[in-house]
């Protein structure tokens, strides 16, 4: 976060002095060509930080939402997806139920799996190690580390299929259930819970591999027709080339946060669209109410729209991020405020000084480290 945070300040910021904030395209490809080392997450954040910025400039001279500027609305309202979670079936039906009567329509689910300690998704609120608060400067502490996970795909393998089984069997076939293996599996694993996991339709298998290697993608699809979605860890429309080229997924994950802001995603997605696959962009709650809100715009604008996730913002996020979008019935919809119709109160922003924190990391049993 700092290093993006000096990118913009120490190197981007002073480019845009005195330049046009109509010429958005331009300013894009300055930013992304003129730097000559590109992409990469901190780059690219820091380009879509500019480039949601103008998009909302832009929108607000003309008076006008930004899905207007983007092709006006393709539909009436964006479906998202919840997260429901349980360290065993109780407690994950029970977190079903919770989505359910919050108006959610569709869930992702992760559970957590026999002989594991702790598991991706599950009670992740108190697995992410954070520095102890002190009020005033924002500062490092040196001492935090990340809180350590444990990891058996053999077990993981064998536990996911049963606990389908049960999520169908109790809730029954229409509602649309997602699964992320967050990159924990080699292609012929994927490929075989893919297989598994056919007899209960699901919307989506998510991160089955490592996303560094689109080949993988290629042994996996030829052995399953569970639907398949990654990205949320892409940069630009090269980390999808062979992935869309030959239609070796069905979603593109990544949020405008990541992947240069309004302007690329909006490219990769008519790309994606000549390959029939469709949008979903990534949305937990550390894209923040900006990002999510240049989203929703994106994702009522354009006509291969899949779904958006969305995991709800703490109180707190809610009064920083003063935000015209609204979730109602499991639907999201941008709102008619000129912009992206997000207002950040700094003053209140300030009072919440940056406290720096880790993901877990993951380790095998004999203590190998493995993909988180
Ligand atoms: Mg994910």
């Amino acid at each position: 976060e700092l290093s993006v945070v000096s990118y913009l300040r120490d190197h981007v910021a002073p480019l845009l002095v005195g330049t046009d904030p109509h010429r958005i395209e331009d300013t894009w490809q300055l930013l992304y060509r003129g730097a000559y080392w590109r992409r990469g997450p901190v780059t690219m954040a820091a380009i879509a930080a500019v480039d949601v910025a103008l998009w909302d400039i832009k929108a607000k001279v003309a008076g006008l939402p930004l899905y207007q500027l983007l092709g006006g609305a393709s539909r009436d309202r964006v479906r998202t997806y919840g997260h429901a979670n349980g360290a065993d079936l109780p407690e994950l039906f029970d977190s079903v139920r919770a989505r359910l009567a919050e108006g959610y329509t569709a869930g992702r689910i992760q559970t957590g799996v026999p002989g594991l300690k702790t598991v991706y998704g599950v009670h992740q609120g108190t697995a992410i190690a954070e520095a102890d608060g002190v009020a005033g400067a924002p500062r490092l502490d040196q001492t935090a580390r990340p809180v350590v996970e444990d990891w058996d795909t053999r077990a993981y393998l064998r536990h996911i299929p049963t606990v389908f089984e049960a999520v169908r069997n109790e809730f029954g076939p229409e509602i649309p259930l997602l699964h992320d293996a967050h990159h924990r599996l080699t292609p012929i694993e994927a490929a075989r819970l893919g297989k598994s996991l056919e007899p209960y339709d699901l919307f989506w298998l998510e991160d089955c591999t490592p996303a560094e290697n689109q080949d993988a993608l290629r042994l996996v699809r030829e052995h399953t027709t569970t639907p398949l979605a990654i990205g949320e860890v892409f940069n630009t429309v090269f980390d999808y080339q062979t992935l869309v080229g030959e239609q070796l997924i069905d979603y593109v994950r990544s949020a405008v946060t990541h992947f240069g802001g309004v302007s690329p995603l909006r490219k990769l997605f008519d790309y994606a669209a000549q390959h029939n696959i469709k949008s979903a962009i990534h949305g937990p709650e550390d894209i923040s109410p900006v990002g999510m809100a240049a989203a929703i715009h994106l994702d009522l604008a354009i006509h291969n729209f899949g779904i958006q996730e969305y995991s709800g913002y703490t109180d707190r996020t809610h009064e920083v991020f003063q935000h015209a979008f609204t979730f109602t019935d499991g639907h999201l919809h941008p709102g008619e405020a000129a912009g992206i119709g997000v207002e950040l109160d700094e003053e209140m922003a300030a009072g919440h000084p940056y406290a720096p924190a880790y993901l877990p990391v993951n380790r095998l049993a004999d203590g190998t480290v493995h993909d988180w």
